[in-house]
């Protein structure tokens, strides 16, 4: 677990080179965002306590696997102490209610913990605020620390190579409620983190980048050139 002190507030955790989670420093201790793939739980523990608080949150950008990967081994390790908070529709989803008609792309391993939260857009986390960035998955969520414009974009950006907007679309089939779903609301999703102006933007997959507004600007003018025309809407 490489461990990267990018502001007094922030530390991103990184696992075997392409996976990040996050140490945010509040006053009662840390809100890790994230807790990579399974297996990363003692790694991820031990980062805070080298840090020097102990993990007060777990806060999770979205429900697949390479985010919620080693939550229930953190909750069984931290005991009750430690709360839980989860993007609302992901939660259900790894309830196991069904959400979409069909299979939902990616990977959703089961997952035993209940979040004690189902967080919804708007809501704060210590000094996050839940901003709702759906369509890489349903329920995506990003966090905007609102104390210095970091930004948690998750997996609306990937940073590998050159800032881009992950234009997976994993919904072969509408919500019921949603017609308009499609692989144009990811970047839509983009858009929204990019009005926030951050400071500060650090994913899921990648580097962080600083006053990352032109390149998420390109980001988001490339992928809005790759849509694909009217319904063409599905890829991995
Ligand atoms: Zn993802």
């Amino acid at each position: 677990m490489r461990s990267t002190v990018l502001t007094e507030n922030l530390t991103q955790l990184t696992r075997w080179r392409f996976v990040n989670a996050f140490l945010v420093r509040e006053e009662d201790g840390f809100t890790l965002v994230d807790t990579t793939l399974s297996g990363g739980a003692g790694a991820l523990i031990a980062a805070a306590e080298e840090a020097g608080l102990v993990i007060r949150r777990i806060a999770l950008t979205h429900g697949h696997g390479d985010h919620v990967g080693s939550l229930d081994a953190l909750k069984r390790q931290l005991g009750g102490s430690v709360e839980v908070l989860m993007p609302e529709v992901d939660a259900r989803i790894l309830a196991g209610e069904k959400i979409v008609d069909g299979k939902l792309p990616g990977s959703w391993p089961k997952v035993e913990t209940a979040p004690d939260v189902r967080l919804s857009a708007g809501d704060w986390v210590g000094s996050l605020e839940v901003v709702a960035s759906p369509c890489h998955s349903p329920g995506h969520v990003a966090f905007l620390d609102t104390r210095d414009r970091t930004l948690i974009a998750g997996d609306v950006f990937t940073a590998y190579g050159h800032l881009a907007v992950t234009s997976h679309f994993y919904l072969r089939f509408p919500f019921a409620a949603m017609a308009t779903w499609d692989r144009a609301a990811d970047v839509d999703s983009a858009r929204a983190l990019r009005a926030l102006d951050p400071a500060l933007l650090v994913v899921g997959h990648g580097p962080s980048h600083r006053d990352p507004g032109a390149a998420m600007d390109r980001a988001i003018a490339r992928a809005r050139k790759a849509l694909p025309a009217a319904d063409a809407a599905v890829q991995g």
